[in-house]
């Protein structure tokens, strides 16, 4: 399943820094505006653990990524 089935993909954008460090783990999921802010591609094809690996490496954690068949957050851990 593609991960982007299975999680909804949440960014607080208003808080991005900037890093790119989730466009380095999952650079189908994740990509930079011209305002150095994250943004998702739903057209991805990148699995769930490279998203998570993706939301887990957000150095201010504001990647929120929700079960989209149960709807519990599965990350930050609640
Ligand atoms: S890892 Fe977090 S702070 Fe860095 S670009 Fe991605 S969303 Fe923004």
């Amino acid at each position: 399943m593609r991960g982007i089935d299975k999680f909804k993909v949440c960014i607080d954008r208003e808080d991005c820094i900037g890093d790119g460090a989730c466009v380095n783990e999952a650079p189908e999921t994740f990509e930079m505006d011209d305002d150095s802010k994250a943004f998702v591609l739903e057209e991805s094809t990148e699995d769930e653990e490279m998203i998570l690996d993706a939301a887990r490496s957000c150095p201010i954690d504001i990647i929120k990524l929700t079960d989209k068949e149960t709807g519990e957050q599965v990350y930050p851990e609640p």
